[in-house]
């Protein structure tokens, strides 16, 4: 068993984007193990990243009928890793867990993530055995994400890590600290250190609907991983400039020798050997223009200093059962940024 729980209290933190046909499901299930554990006190958290179905109003219902849940509304969809800083930046407790509404991450894990949290780990990290059923192009797709990844990048990320993990309380505090824009938060959690385990885990199937990952919110996650957590990119893009500096020496040493042995025939031509030099020095440039843009690109959005993410409050929205100091840290991330 579990010991000295009890002294403890939990927060769950779930974001939810148009998940109306799940969370009830997935609601009762997370509700289940959390009631068996010898907690002091448990609460859900969930984040609805502006959802445009009935989520918003369903989870509502869930926290008018159950004093342990919890609802912030943010104004718009801002992306799940926002959402999820959302939540953290509301949670009081010992220890957060954050997952996956849709019922990929079986909340059965939970009591497993807490006992290694007892045995002295601060950050319970979970990843997926990779899932017979999944699709080919998932799985290879997020095998040379995290190949690429980890090469370019200084912090090591564990491969199908996944955002259903186990934070106490120090960790949170670091993360709340990091106001950074364009958030990797598996790469901002592993560059914290702390003591860290990873838990296999078999990757439930969704409860209902389809993936909220669309393709392109997949390449700003693969982006804002690559390019926010490393200078590698600008080294790759200063090695190929030099690459080419080498290859238009060469060429000159070449003509040169053309040149000097009288061998002029040879060049009379020119205009092929010219405009391939032309393409080549053209395209370097613009690539390393390119990754440069994306780096100030980067800087200029961090030093707008907005907030990451805005709540809606009142009528119709934002958590009615807030408790005091809960509307006070309402206030923290949208003014102070940082
Ligand atoms: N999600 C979110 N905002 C988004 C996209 C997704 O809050 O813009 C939530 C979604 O409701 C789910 C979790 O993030 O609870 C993971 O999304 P999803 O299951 O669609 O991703 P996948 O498991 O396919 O990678
Ligand atoms: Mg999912």
């Amino acid at each position: 068993m579990i010991a000295d729980l009890n002294e403890k209290t939990l927060d769950v933190v779930v974001p939810v984007f148009n998940e109306a046909e799940s969370i009830r499901t997935f609601h009762a299930r997370l509700r289940k193990t959390l009631a068996a554990l010898p907690l002091s006190r448990w609460r859900v958290l969930y984040v609805d990243d502006g959802s445009s179905d009935d989520s918003g109003a369903i989870l509502e219902e869930l926290a008018a009928a159950d004093p342990e849940v919890q609802v912030l509304h943010l104004s718009r969809n801002f992306g799940h890793q926002t959402a999820l800083t959302a939540g953290l930046d509301h949670t009081q407790a010992d220890v957060v867990v954050t997952m996956d509404a849709d019922g990929q991450h079986p909340p059965e894990l939970i009591p497993e993530m807490l006992e290694l949290h007892q045995a002295g780990y601060e950050v319970v990290l979970t990843q997926r055995i990779e899932a017979e059923g999944a699709p080919r192009m998932k799985r290879w797709s997020s095998h040379l994400f995290y190949r690429l990844l980890n090469l370019v990048s200084g912090t090591k990320v564990v491969p199908g890590a996944a955002d259903f993990r186990l934070l106490a309380s120090d960790v949170v505090q670091g993360l709340r600290a990091m106001r950074e824009y364009h958030r990797f938060l598996r790469g901002m959690i592993a560059w914290m250190g702390y003591r860290t385990i990873i838990l296999p885990y078999r990757e439930g199937t969704r409860i209902a609907g389809s993936s909220k990952y669309t393709l392109r919110k997949m390449m700003r996650l693969a982006l804002d991983a690559a390019f926010s957590f490393s200078l590698v990119p600008l080294y790759l893009a200063l090695l190929l400039g030099g690459m080419f500096l080498v290859l238009a020496l060469a060429e000159v040493v070449y003509v040169s020798a053309l040149w000097l042995s009288g061998n002029r025939a040879a060049l009379a031509p020119g205009w092929s050997s010219l405009m391939f030099m032309l393409l080549i020095v053209g395209g370097t440039l613009s690539v390393i223009l390119g990754l440069i843009g994306i780096y100030v690109g980067y800087i200029f959005q961090q030093v707008k200093q907005r907030p990451l993410y805005l709540l809606r409050r009142g009528a119709g929205g934002g958590t009615a059962r807030a408790s005091g100091q809960h509307e006070h840290r309402e206030e923290g991330p949208s003014c102070d940024g940082g």
